[in-house]
């Protein structure tokens, strides 16, 4: 559920019309939903009740400083996976002890900050890494907490370019190999292992392939234990999905997750950390946007909005689909029609959605791509000297401005000229 729907016929964010932020603000914008999020954070907190559990708010799918503060002020820990994040999360005031640090290519220097700021642990991702992060400790005179990400080698269903748990992917190492990993790492004085990590892809819409990879870490917990192994943490990982298309069946619930954590790991007498990101955002940010033209083609027509593949990237990257709503509730009996929905930059991949049916629409009216709030913003660049487009935080019936749209002077002027030139 989120907190953007029609009222008297005008969408709204929470207490706020929408086209009253557009005329504050300018189009495009993003636009997220404190109640939202708020929500989000807590069904997955109170799906986990019982268990001793920390929900890491996985940051990549939107950082936004604001949003940051809000989840943290919550109680929400964070998953990093950059000296970046790392940073904004401390900026945020989420402390040290509820920050874990993933990612397949951390640096020594993300490590030194790390350890030098505090960590809750460090998910390992390779040999090569335990050892440099190993050294990077020692140096410090330091230990290092760690879990070693396991790739169960399980289909996660879901696009190939966000499946991680599959043998072929870059992540984690072979769970056939992680007792040799772990004997490995309880020789390095620089390490202390705490637990195990897994994360098998993001937008799954079924609990089985969750399923079948935390009853393997299940069996691996008990296995390293009885290696002599002090394996006290269980990190899960994100991933559950949320409903892009109204139309279509919805995937499982935080709570039936929950249960099924449970079901699982509820027995090992361990604490679990997960580190959902798109379904913590996902539906609590709309990108709303501004017809520019409606072009008649050639067997077809095109909407052309101001919004464009560099503001949201998802179709263009991952065939993604998003609901694309007016924000005038179109009247009950109105003929929709399909159009191409297409932005203005030079290239076709810059479409948002094909043949899609749409009510009546014109030059100047105002729609809204749901379900934005997660790798949207934080996925978008500057191509074609577009910029990066505001966003903006709504809590009842106030809204803020939480990254202002840049000048056109202060794009040109972050680039310096060589003084030979
Ligand atoms: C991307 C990622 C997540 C978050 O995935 P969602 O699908 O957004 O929940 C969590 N953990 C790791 C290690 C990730 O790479």
């Amino acid at each position: 559920m989120d907190h953007f729907l029609y009222r008297d016929g005008v969408l709204h964010a929470e207490d706020v019309p929408v086209a009253e932020i557009a005329a504050a603000v300018g189009t495009p914008f993003y636009c997220y939903s404190t109640a939202t999020l708020t929500r989000h954070y807590r069904l997955f907190d109170e799906a986990l009740a019982g268990l001793d559990h920390l929900v890491c708010y996985a940051m990549k799918a939107n950082s936004n400083q604001a949003v940051l503060t809000l989840l943290g002020g919550l109680g929400a820990g964070m998953d990093v996976v950059s000296g970046g994040e790392y940073a904004r999360a401390r900026a945020a005031g989420v402390p040290g002890e509820r920050i874990v640090f993933s990612g397949v290519g951390k640096t020594r220097a993300e490590m030194r900050t790390a350890l030098e700021g505090g960590i809750r642990q460090f998910n390992v991702e390779s040999e090569p890494e335990m050892e440099a992060l190993n050294e990077v400790a020692l140096s410090l005179g330091t230990v290092a907490p760690i879990t070693v990400r396991v790739n169960p080698d399980v289909d996660a269903k879901t696009h190939a370019k966000i499946a991680t748990g599959k043998s072929e992917n870059k992540f984690g190492i072979p769970i056939a190999r992680a007792r040799e990993v772990y004997a490995h790492a309880a020789l390095l004085p620089g390490l202390r292992v705490v637990g195990i990590d897994v994360h098998i892809g993001s937008q799954l819409t079924d609990l089985e392939p969750f399923r079948l990879a935390y009853r393997k870490v299940a069996e691996l917990t008990t296995a390293l234990r009885a290696d002599g192994h002090d394996i006290t943490r269980l990190d899960l990982g994100g991933g559950l999905g949320i409903p892009y298309e109204r139309s279509n069946t919805a995937p499982p619930l935080p709570v039936e997750y929950g249960a099924m954590v449970r079901e699982e790991l509820g027995d090992l007498g361990v604490e679990v950390e997960i580190e959902p990101g798109r379904l913590i955002a996902g539906n609590a940010g709309i990108l709303v946007s501004q017809v520019i033209y409606v072009k008649s083609g050639e067997g077809r027509d095109f909407l052309i909005l101001d919004a464009a593949m560099n503001d949201l990237i998802r179709p263009a990257m991952y065939e993604a689909h998003h609901d694309i709503v007016p924000l005038i509730e179109p009247a009950a009996g109105v003929e929709y029609a399909p159009y191409d929905i297409v932005g203005p930059v030079c290239e076709s991949g810059d479409t948002f959605a094909k043949a899609r049916q749409m009510p009546p629409l014109k030059s100047g009216d105002l729609v809204a791509f749901r379900s934005a709030g997660a790798y949207g913003a934080v996925m978008s660049s500057e191509y074609n000297t577009r910029p990066m487009i505001p966003e903006v935080l709504v809590d009842k019936d106030k809204f803020a401005v939480i990254r202002a749209r840049p000048t056109f002077d202060e794009m040109i002027n972050r680039d310096t000229i060589p003084v030979w030139l």
